[in-house]
């Protein structure tokens, strides 16, 4: 559903991406894995559209290369950012409604979703009115995966959603994330947290320094001595 093309992105003159290829199917999750630096950011943004980036993205066979950020939101296309952002000094209902913004006008469909979310997350309907700058971690964490999931995407991104978070908490996410697949999505996850990213990935990507270096199904990454060797902590 998503097919990315030789996609290269520049800062000045540093070049963050070069030429990255990288498709995500239906129902599928796909982990990006890499280290500090290699590019997984980037090439999230290049995804969405938030940085500008030669090369190609199609999405449900539509070309949205050359296409602003909200456009592929439209399309189907909803990323959860890295550090979470969610506003701090909204509560959590007003992040969920801001995060319909597309649907402001449907109050059924809104309040469908909003149920829909909760039902994924029940600690969000627990503290719905409370400010969420003062959610713990793995809440906002939460919140600004529901935020992405109320413009009804197809595809979900996620950057690092295990930043900072106890494992158990990082485990109920990532069942959460089990769950939606089940129910139908397709999710892009950049991870440090390999051996959990690779535990609930159907397929995944390895960038060095901008480079697609390995790729593989989950199974076949797992047994790779060379991810071992970097990513999973041990020879
Ligand atoms: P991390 O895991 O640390 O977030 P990453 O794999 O997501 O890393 P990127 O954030 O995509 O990597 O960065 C890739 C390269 O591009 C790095 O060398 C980084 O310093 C550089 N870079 C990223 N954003 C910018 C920017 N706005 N201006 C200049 N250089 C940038």
């Amino acid at each position: 559903m998503l097919d990315v093309r030789d996609l290269s992105i520049s800062y000045g003159a540093v070049q963050a991406l070069r030429g990255v290829s990288l498709q995500v199917n239906e129902r599928e999750i796909v982990a990006l894995l890499g280290a500090n630096g290699a590019g997984k950011s980037s090439l999230l943004r290049g995804i969405t559209g938030l940085t500008a980036a030669t090369g190609g993205v199609a999405f449900l066979g539509r070309d949205l290369q050359g296409q602003g950020a909200p456009s592929r939101v439209t399309a189907g296309i909803a990323m959860a950012p890295e550090g979470r952002q969610v506003f701090a000094d909204q509560t959590v209902y007003e992040n969920l409604l801001l995060g319909g913004h597309l649907i402001r006008r449907d109050r059924a469909l809104l309040a469908q979703r909003i149920e829909a979310m909760f039902e994924l997350f029940p600690r969000l309907r627990e503290r719905r009115e409370q400010l969420s700058g003062t959610l713990s971690g793995g809440e906002q964490q939460m919140l600004a995966i529901a935020r992405a999931l109320m413009s009804g995407p197809r595809l979900l991104i996620l950057d690092e959603p295990s930043l900072g978070l106890a494992p158990i908490v990082t485990a109920a996410i990532f069942r959460s994330l089990l769950r939606l697949r089940r129910e139908g999505m397709a999710i892009l996850l950049v991870e440090q947290m390999a051996n959990q990213a690779l535990a609930i990935a159907d397929r995944a990507y390895v960038l060095e320094g901008g480079s697609v270096v390995l790729q593989g199904t989950a199974a076949e990454l797992k047994r790779d001595p060379r991810i071992h060797a970097a990513y999973l902590g041990g020879a």
